[in-house]
């Protein structure tokens, strides 16, 4: 036993899934059998643009967006049950230890660039200070304190009633997010180089894809886009 597992022991500490005491000595909240559900490789044949599992080597995806503004895209694991289970833990729960865990994976991934200015998907003010540290402004403050260059709110989100993204249709949810975010006057072609985009689930792709053409506006020449979870594309959306 390590001084480490002595002292989760002492503390009973356990794992924030399965309560194993089994700890990893990085996260002393996660267990090794269930770091491995994170950083197992996604097996499927995927669309080389948006990461969907192809069909008939068909992408099923990215096809409904009008264009592809972003130069690469990455996710840590499809949007599955569990998953399902671990963004609510996060977002309705609070467990704001799910944070530090993508943090932990986004770094262990070697997907960040200490030269490359890293950002989010942008909240308002309210909130962001409504999801604390269950915001993805946290999760860049963590990564702040690793030493990664980080600006916020470079495009900006409008106070909104159109909150029920899911209801939509396809067509309407892009008309909407291009209501939803704007880039400031200001900001336009006030930048220059790379920047890495995230955003905790990427769905139909709508939201990242204007991001990055407001990124774009904004003078950036290379837009990456990384988020959590990918979501399999609901065939249902389309109509
Ligand atoms: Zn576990
Ligand atoms: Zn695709």
């Amino acid at each position: 036993m390590n001084e480490r597992s002595i002292i989760n022991t002492l503390l009973d500490n356990r794992c924030i899934f399965c309560n194993s005491k089994d700890l990893l000595s990085q996260l002393p909240f996660i267990c090794n059998d269930c770091i491995q559900i994170f950083e197992q490789k996604v097996r499927e044949h995927l669309c080389q643009i948006c990461g969907h599992p192809l069909n008939n080597g068909q992408c099923p995806s990215c096809t409904h967006l009008p264009e592809i503004n972003f130069d690469s895209f990455h996710y840590i694991q499809i949007y599955n049950d569990f998953f399902k289970k671990v963004a609510y833990m996060w977002k309705k729960e609070q467990q704001h230890l799910i944070n530090h865990l993508f943090v932990y994976l986004l770094i262990n991934k070697h997907w960040l660039d200490k030269n490359r200015i890293i950002t989010i998907v942008p909240d308002t003010k309210f909130q962001s200070f409504k999801k604390g540290r269950c915001s993805l402004g946290y999760t860049l403050k963590l990564l702040q304190k690793q030493g990664y260059h980080i600006k916020q709110q470079i495009y900006k989100r409008k106070w909104s009633i159109l909150h029920h993204q899911k209801l939509k249709k396809q067509k309407n949810r892009i008309d909407e997010i291009e209501k939803i975010y704007y880039l400031p006057k200001e900001n336009i072609n006030k930048y220059s180089g790379k920047i890495t985009l995230i955003d905790d689930v990427y769905t139909s792709g709508a939201t990242a894809n204007y991001g990055a053409k407001l990124l774009k506006l904004a003078g950036f020449q290379d837009v990456e886009v990384i988020t959590f979870f990918r979501a399999i594309y609901d065939y249902s959306d389309k109509k």
